[in-house]
């Protein structure tokens, strides 16, 4: 990840400042350390009726060309449901109901360093599919002929489901 720069409320250039048992950003105008988080996702694993998982071929970096559980980022003032609901939706045309919580878990990330990954069950959808936004192609794969699937994570929720609820 590409270390911070500027303070991002008062643009103050930021030091290095050891707090809180770690070397931190820290804006000497503001007098307050840049914390910096995980930033929250949301996936999904949708089953349908032959017991087969959807997977999106994603369109955008990181990992473009490559296969993963629809989802995303979480905006201001959506829950991990909505964003997970809302994301299903723009990459592959339907809408879902969310059946449980599969797990939750970090992966690394270039750009973000750290990404908290929430990752939901559903097994009632509707509507027809169509690959959009980050996805260049949608389609339902069987447990033994799943492409190499592009997030550890991902892959770890897909087996989640299939050891524990399939
Ligand atoms: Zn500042």
């Amino acid at each position: 990840m590409q270390k911070k720069i500027f303070c991002h409320f008062c643009a103050t250039p930021l030091i290095n400042k050891y707090i809180e048992g770690r070397t931190r950003r820290f804006c000497t105008s503001c007098n307050s350390p840049i914390y910096e988080n995980p930033i929250p996702a949301s996936c999904l694993v949708v089953i349908n009726e032959k017991d087969e998982v959807l997977l999106v071929k994603r369109s955008v970096e990181p990992q473009i060309g490559m296969w993963c559980l629809p989802g995303g980022f979480i905006e201001l003032g959506e829950t991990p449901y909505e964003a997970g609901l809302r994301e299903l939706k723009e990459e592959t045309g339907l809408s879902g109901k969310i059946d449980t919580l599969l797990g939750v878990s970090t992966h690394s990330n270039e750009q973000y360093y750290s990404v908290l990954i929430t990752g939901f069950l559903i097994k009632q959808f509707s509507g027809s599919m169509n690959a959009g936004d980050d996805a260049s192609d949608v389609s339902f794969f069987s447990k033994n002929k799943m492409p190499k699937i592009a997030f550890s994570t991902h892959e770890s929720f897909i087996n989640t489901y299939y050891s524990i609820y399939a």
